[in-house]
């Protein structure tokens, strides 16, 4: 992530933490249990887009992306050969990677409602980064944030090999959005809240779209923030996400 493209970037987000340690090695990239299992070639991600294709009412753009985006690398070697089925797998520190129909649904939901592409994006926990990979090729910027600081650091390793110079990871409490990012044509949540907190809806521009999933039992919800500043939301379907917690760890 050392592009010169990422020069439009402030330098040093107020919240963020530069991390002061030199790059690892993208060691994932070379698991040779992934590659064992055929995982760099296009085909196996081929064969999950048409998976998601055939589910309906997929974005093209989130498709591509879906195919751009090696799953495989986000995880363990000893899962990798499950990357691209649709399961939510485990990262460590009691928390997932997000589906893949659920990362394309999410995608797709976003570009739908905002009719064409976002321009600036704040993702709410990073987890191991993946889904902010799919994003940083549906968005102009996008802006991840994610609450335990392992997590945090997994993200930017399994992130560096990608060279993604439009996305930028902050460690920081998501319940109070991101300020020095806004307004973002979209906010998107990875983790569940009881209610959408104030600063989510508070950071959107006009017409911008919340996407979160929600209450007891959870639904995932899009609220797009409207004329007078009042806010329209729809259901968009049921939901099992990890829950949003506060606080760093
Ligand atoms: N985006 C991930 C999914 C990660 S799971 C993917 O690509 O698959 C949801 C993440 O939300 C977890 O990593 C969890 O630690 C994080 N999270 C929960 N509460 C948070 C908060 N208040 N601020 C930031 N991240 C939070």
């Amino acid at each position: 992530m050392t592009s010169p493209r990422r020069a439009h970037f402030p330098a040093r987000l107020p919240g963020s933490v530069p991390d002061p340690r030199p790059a690892a090695a993208p060691e994932r990239a070379q698991a040779p249990a992934a590659r064992g299992h055929g995982l760099d070639s296009d085909a196996v991600r081929t064969r999950m887009v048409e998976r998601l294709r055939a589910l309906g009412g997929m974005e093209p753009a989130a498709l591509a992306a879906m195919q751009a985006v090696p799953r495989h690398l986000f995880l363990e070697p000893a899962l990798a050969p499950q990357a691209y089925l649709d399961n939510a797998l485990p990262i460590g520190h009691g928390q997932t990677i997000s589906k893949p129909s659920v990362v394309a649904r999410c995608a797709s939901v976003l570009l739908q409602a905002l009719g064409g592409r976002p321009a600036r994006v704040l993702e709410i926990g990073t987890g191991c980064g993946y889904q902010a990979a799919v994003l940083s090729h549906v968005a102009g910027e996008v802006y991840s944030i994610e609450r335990i600081r392992a997590l945090h650091e997994l993200a930017r390793r399994n992130l560096r090999a990608l060279r993604l110079p439009n996305l930028r990871l902050l460690l920081g409490d998501g319940n109070d959005g991101l300020a020095a990012g806004a307004p973002y044509d979209a906010v998107l949540s990875a983790a569940a809240a009881e209610t959408p907190p104030p600063a989510w809806l508070a950071q959107l521009r006009p017409g911008g779209v919340l996407l979160a999933p929600i209450g007891q039992p959870q639904r995932l919800m899009a609220y797009r923030r409207i004329a007078g500043g009042r806010i329209e939301s729809w259901c968009v379907e049921d939901a099992h996400f990890v829950p949003l917690k506060s606080g760093l760890v």
